[in-house]
């Protein structure tokens, strides 16, 4: 099989950091031309996900102008020549920068799966949506905090992207999932996907709330992307010894804190992210086959809400930035 490869493709960058959507480009830009050790990938469905709004505001820093992007499923169109594992056609899902495009150059020595040569469309979109917020939900309750059997934990944001798949492993290992989500739609979907107590993040007091459900004693976890606005509150719902596990900006990033915060219930506190707990091969091979067995026998599922064109990212971020949305977004990329 070979592919005609064009040179210049469509893609979504910016070329400076803005609050404003207008900052967020969909442009002509050069196709990359790939090393020896990369093969070109040309995309088919990329993820979305919250991180690209710090790219954009200018929270994490990047170089101008930079694709978006950090997930796809695709097909492969060109090999390097010291690539042995790839050959041109073959299906991938893999997680990079630069994915908001119809062609990325990527390292394929981990962070790819290969998929199967009948790979359907739909499997297409499910890989293409799995790799970031599945790998994310997938370490945290293993390494941030291992969640054990009969712990209460407390999952913020959970119809998001992240919070479903939280929920979903976090009920697997029999632990009690206590929800919040800033709607009773929201919380519903939260429900279905395994969370046992619902908060109502708009109307409760959270606080009180984990108070009553763990009969005053508080959660093992707290699992927290939501940031700024709920930080103060994850450390008041941590029982003795609790973790809060801190893990992304929604509301902002949290500011500095005391660390003798911590000192009244022997508290710990992590920052974590997904790729450095994907560093070593050991790691990679251990999670990646985790998380496809989990895909592939249907006891993870992924929602995947809406597909927008790769042309309206803009409506996509403004959803999801805008707490429209549940579950996973996708972006389909134009042939
Ligand atoms: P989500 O689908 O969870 O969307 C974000 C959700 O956060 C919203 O739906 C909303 O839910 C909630 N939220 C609360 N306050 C705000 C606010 N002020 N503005 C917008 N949303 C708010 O997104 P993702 O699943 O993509 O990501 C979830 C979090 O996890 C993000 O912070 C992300 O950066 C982080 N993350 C971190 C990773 C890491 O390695 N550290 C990896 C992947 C994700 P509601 O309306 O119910 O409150």
């Amino acid at each position: 099989k070979s592919f005609a490869i064009p040179a210049t493709q469509k893609a979504i960058r910016i070329h400076e950091t803005g609050e404003s959507l207008d900052v967020l480009k969909y442009e002509d830009t050069a196709v990359p031309q790939i090393s020896d050790d990369e093969v070109l990938i040309k995309n088919k469905y990329a993820g979305v996900n919250f991180i690209e709004k710090y790219f954009r505001i200018g929270l994490y820093p990047s170089q101008k102008p930079y694709t978006l992007g950090r997930e796809a499923s695709g097909v492969v169109v060109q090999v390097g020549k010291n690539v042995q594992d790839y050959k041109v056609g073959d299906y991938v899902a893999y997680g990079s920068a630069g994915t908001f495009a119809q062609f990325t150059k990527f390292n394929p020595k981990s962070k790819i799966y290969k998929l199967p040569e009948d790979t359907t469309d739909e499997k297409l979109q499910l890989y293409g949506a799995l790799f970031i917020q599945g790998f994310t939900a997938l370490t945290f309750i293993e390494e941030a905090y291992k969640v054990q059997k009969g712990d209460y934990i407390l999952v913020h944001a959970a119809a998001g992207g992240v919070g479903l798949l939280l929920t979903q492993l976090i009920k697997l290992r029999g632990a009690h999932v206590i929800a919040t989500a800033s709607t009773d739609e929201k919380l519903q979907l939260a429900k279905e996907a395994g969370a046992e107590y619902l908060i109502n993040s708009s109307t409760d007091d959270t606080v009180a709330k984990v108070k009553e459900f763990t009969d005053g004693k508080g959660v093992q976890a707290s699992f927290d992307g939501v940031g700024k606005d709920t930080f103060q509150i994850s450390l008041d719902s941590l029982a003795r010894k609790g973790t809060l596990v801190s893990f992304g900006n929604a509301s902002g990033a949290v500011p500095p804190f005391s660390i003798s915060t911590l000192t009244s219930k022997n508290l710990k506190v992590l920052r974590p992210t997904v790729f450095n707990y994907l560093v070593t091969p050991e790691e990679w091979d251990y999670y990646s086959a985790s998380l496809k067995e989990l895909v592939e026998s249907g006891k993870l599922k992924v929602d995947i809400s809406k597909v927008y064109s790769l042309e309206d990212y803009k409506q996509a971020a403004a959803d999801l930035e805008g707490r429209k949305t549940t579950g996973k977004l996708l972006l389909k990329i134009p042939e």
